[in-house]
């Protein structure tokens, strides 16, 4: 079925997505989209992948339901986002937020695109070189077709400029930070303003909140939000510092570049990408970045499987009773994320190596709490509230879009 015949038929359905917001999150090979409705009840979403190869297209899921799959054969970023852009055109977006990766230490909150605006995400490419120049060229893509339609960059890293220099800055000399911004930005700040402030509105608990977020998915971070403010997080002037990821190490010794530059003649090219991309679940394993298989193969009495959950919970759980260090008040966890919002054993696990801080699973709730589904999973008797939370960075982006275009 060709997409064109499936919005003729959809004619009826577009007055229940009032002046929707569209988000886009550019990345290096694909596109990710969310037409989401003023009222934030009703989306459209899709993604575009495989961005530059034979094998590119759009998968596009319909206000029905309805899943359609747009061959764009070799097609990039432009061609993606035309076709995109074709799709949605009907819905009369008012405004388009981007998710960005890096704001460096300019931005604080989302902010309207103009010229600086552009040029300072371009620049900012020094600190994040897959992802910054996707989001720009999405930008511009948007600007040549509808040059009235404004746009909003949502960065990853505003939501922890709240953090303080006892946070942010790394044992190194003074003149690194201040003449290179060498200093911990933190990443994945939508999904942890969302999920922290949806868990202040469900608790009945009264006053000041402060929870750790644990956002566990391929990527993983940890934040510490009192206040609503972020005051420390697991990543660091990369997304790579932190938690073990599903291919990415986390933390490791400094020292470990010069080691293999040494031992094995590894240039700093090959080690940033064993770090980044053959490390974390998938390395310790051998198996794979995917927490079902190796939890299926640990369960079966994989060795490496056995190590690697066991290393990526006690890293987890580590951090977390780390960050609780930056809190005032302990309120409470949440967990998100792929892993967080569907593994009970992980959540579990976790929280046993965090055994001295008095906290008691419900074992029924946890269980029950997969697929997406948001509740608590404390006992009554817990010293701290434990939440799951799904995260939904899109619907944060749309309203962060919507506010600082004053429409909300
Ligand atoms: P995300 O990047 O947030 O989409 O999360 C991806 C991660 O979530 C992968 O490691 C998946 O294996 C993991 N995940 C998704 N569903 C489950 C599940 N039911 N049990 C365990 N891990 C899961």
């Amino acid at each position: 079925m060709s997409p064109t015949n499936t919005f003729h038929d959809q004619n009826a359905e577009t007055s229940t997505l009032t002046n929707p917001t569209l988000v886009l999150n550019c990345g290096s090979s694909s596109i990710k989209y969310a037409l989401i409705s003023e009222d934030e009840s009703t989306r459209i979403t899709g993604l575009a992948e495989n961005l530059g190869l034979d094998t590119a297209r759009i998968k596009h899921t319909t206000l029905n339901n309805e899943k359609l799959e747009i061959p764009i054969s070799g097609g990039r970023h432009k061609l993606a986002l035309q076709k995109i852009l074709e799709l949605l055109e009907q819905y009369h977006f008012v405004a388009v937020g981007h998710r960005v990766v890096h704001g460096g230490r300019e931005y604080s909150e989302a902010v309207r695109v103009d010229e600086h605006v552009l040029s300072e995400v371009k620049r900012l490419k020094i600190l994040a070189p897959l992802h910054n120049p996707a989001h720009a060229l999405g930008i511009e893509a948007v600007q040549a077709i509808y040059p009235n339609v404004p746009q909003v960059v949502v960065f990853d890293t505003a939501f922890h400029q709240t953090m303080p220099p006892v946070a942010y800055r790394y044992p190194i000399p003074k003149a690194l930070f201040d003449e290179h911004r060498i200093r911990r930005y933190g990443f994945h700040g939508t999904s942890h303003a969302y999920v922290s402030e949806r868990a202040s509105d469900i608790t009945d608990t009264k006053g000041t909140h402060g929870w750790l977020t644990a956002h566990l998915g391929n990527g993983c971070s940890a934040t510490a939000v009192y206040d609503g403010k972020s005051l420390d997080t697991s990543m660091g002037l990369t997304p790579l510092e932190g938690l073990m990821m599903g291919t990415r190490s986390g933390d490791v010794d400094p020292s470990l570049h010069m080691h293999l530059k040494r031992q094995l003649d590894m240039s700093l090219e090959d080690i940033d990408a064993m770090l980044n991309h053959e490390s974390g679940l998938m390395g310790v394993s051998g198996l794979s970045n995917d927490l079902r298989t190796v939890e299926q193969a640990a369960n079966e009495g994989h060795a490496d499987a056995m190590l690697a959950v066991e290393m990526f919970c006690y890293r987890v759980g580590k951090y977390l009773a780390g960050l609780s260090c930056a809190l005032p008040e302990f309120t409470g966890i949440v967990f998100t994320g792929g892993i967080g919002e569907n593994s009970a054993t992980t959540r579990n696990r976790i929280l046993e190596v965090m055994r001295h801080f008095g906290i008691k699973v419900d074992a029924a709730k946890n269980a029950k709490l997969v697929g997406g589904n948001e509740g608590s999973i404390h006992a009554e008797d817990s010293s701290i509230e434990l939440w799951v939370v799904p995260t939904d960075e899109e619907c944060r982006i749309a309203q962060e879009t919507r506010a600082a275009l004053n429409l909300a």
